[in-house]
């Protein structure tokens, strides 16, 4: 099996409980293994202002699910949970899972890269990756640890009681 993380973030309707509802679908997922999900953070909108603020969290899983495969079923669970495609890059959403790692791999296809492109300075991704997993290496070679101390986390705000755990 390849260890995957998968960052979710939503910001309309109810964002945490569409964290919840998004970590029990990945909990379903074919020929995988959930294996937790991060403590939960509010973020300040990349991109647009004028949007309510994101809840953000990263997934771990364990899968047999080719990388490719495994962005089909997170495109399926966005569209399940009413995420609609705009123009708009960066613009409000029910939910969105991206793809963050898949083993040491490194994928730059016309549907996907991996390691994702914007992890590296993103604070809403970093930190609940590192409290997911301190040690972590890139496949580039840096630490986890390196990237957290060099992004500015201040306007990142842990969620208290925020473990998205999944309805039964
Ligand atoms: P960003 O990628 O900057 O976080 P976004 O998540 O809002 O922006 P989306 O609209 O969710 O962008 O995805 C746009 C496209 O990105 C998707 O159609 C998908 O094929 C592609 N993509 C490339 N790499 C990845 C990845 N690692 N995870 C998820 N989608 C990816
Ligand atoms: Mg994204
Ligand atoms: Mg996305």
């Amino acid at each position: 099996m390849i260890s995957a993380f998968v960052a979710l973030g939503a910001n309309l309707g109810d964002p945490k409980a569409q964290i919840g509802r998004a970590v029990a679908a990945l909990r379903q997922l074919p020929n995988s293994r959930f294996i937790a999900c991060s403590p939960l953070y509010g973020s300040i909108p990349m991109g647009p202002s004028d949007q309510p603020d994101y809840v953000n969290g990263v997934a771990w899983l364990e899968t047999d699910l080719t990388a490719h495969e495994l962005l089909d079923e997170t495109q399926r669970i966005e569209l399940e949970q009413g995420r609609v495609r705009k123009a708009e890059r960066w613009g409000p959403r029910t939910l969105d899972l991206d793809l963050l790692l898949y083993g040491d791999e490194c994928i730059h296809d016309e549907r996907l890269t991996v390691p994702h492109y914007g992890m590296k300075t993103r604070a809403f991704v970093l930190l609940p990756l590192f409290d997911l997993a301190p040690h972590l290496v890139l496949p580039c070679g840096t630490a986890l640890h390196t990237l957290v101390s060099a992004c500015d986390c201040s306007e990142l705000e842990p969620l208290t009681g925020s473990f998205a755990t999944p309805t039964p």
